[in-house]
């Protein structure tokens, strides 16, 4: 049975690195209101896999927040389910195993470099509208045998200059090239922590997730993991991203804008059926 013809499964997937806002709760409202209208399963993933970054008092406020807000899941850290445990911090195993199956396959090298190497490097072009650097190639011939007693990162070797396509549900056809709009990205960092990129692959995959609705700023990261789908040999899901929301001064919204965090807007009267109406009235990015 292919993934389109599974039941509904769609996620919500926070980090709790500070307070929800605005933006993030019109991305998660588009994810409930997707998964409501088919009948399916909606997911709540605590992707705090980052301890340098997630702190435990944002993990409450976000439930609490969610819940204010109207949204309800089906499976979640709060309500267990068939694919527990639904915090990343928790899941280390499953990443594991997906590094391994990359190593196996050589999709990936070890990097010493540094990121103050690679800013630096020559000929080491930004990508727009994406903040990581595209990656110069420095360590690609590396072996692990090769970097004795030092910090590495994994790093995947993307097929330079291949087209990456897919049909968005919202946005319509879309393609970024390999080695050009993105290029070799770190799978598990230095500090032994699995990269973003990895863990989200693996969880979407073992959660069976079908579709992945998720902001417009993350469309070249989904480029990234559908290389990723296809190293692991895994069926990739369906895609659905949303234009990002923008303050007055057309600044995207962000977790730093205190104003628009939701407890903030709570505190101050409003109510989620009235902040649901101020998304027609500000710009989309
Ligand atoms: N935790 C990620 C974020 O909040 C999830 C992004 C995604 O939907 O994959 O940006």
């Amino acid at each position: 049975m292919s993934l389109s013809e599974k039941s509904y499964r769609g996620r919500i997937a926070p980090s709790p690195t500070g307070y929800l806002h605005l933006g993030h709760a019109r991305t998660f409202w588009v994810a409930q209101e997707r998964a409501r209208a088919q009948r399916g399963t909606l997911i709540l993933r605590n992707e705090d896999i980052d301890s340098t970054r997630y702190r435990m008092e944002f993990v409450e406020a976000m439930l609490e927040d969610l819940k204010w807000f109207g949204f309800a899941w089906q499976e979640g850290p709060d309500v267990g389910g068939p694919y527990t445990p639904y915090d990343q911090s928790r899941r280390r195993e499953h990443y594991l195993a997906a590094l391994d199956k990359l190593i196996a396959g050589n999709f990936v090298y070890p990097c010493v470099c540094s990121r103050k190497d690679i800013q630096t490097a020559a000929h080491a072009p930004h990508a727009e509208d994406d903040d990581e650097v595209i990656y110069p190639g420095t360590c690609r011939e590396n072996r692990k045998s090769e970097i004795v007693n030092r910090k590495f990162s994994w790093r995947f070797r993307v097929p330079d200059g291949e087209t990456i396509s897919f049909m968005d549900g919202n946005l319509g056809p879309q393609s970024f090239i390999a080695g050009k709009d993105f290029g070799d990205f770190v799978v598990w960092r230095p500090d032994d922590v699995p990269a973003y990129q990895l863990a989200c692959v693996a969880d979407d995959a073992a959660m069976q997730i079908t579709e992945v609705v998720r902001g417009a700023d993350l469309l070249k990261s989904t480029a990234r993991q559908l290389l990723l789908y296809r190293a692991l040999n895994l069926p990739a899901p369906q895609f659905f991203h949303c234009p990002l929301l923008c303050d007055d001064s057309g600044v995207r919204l962000a977790k730093r804008h205190a104003a628009l965090a939701l407890r903030t807007l709570r505190e101050a009267g409003k109510t989620p059926e009235s902040l649901r109406a101020t998304w027609n009235s500000l710009p989309p990015a």
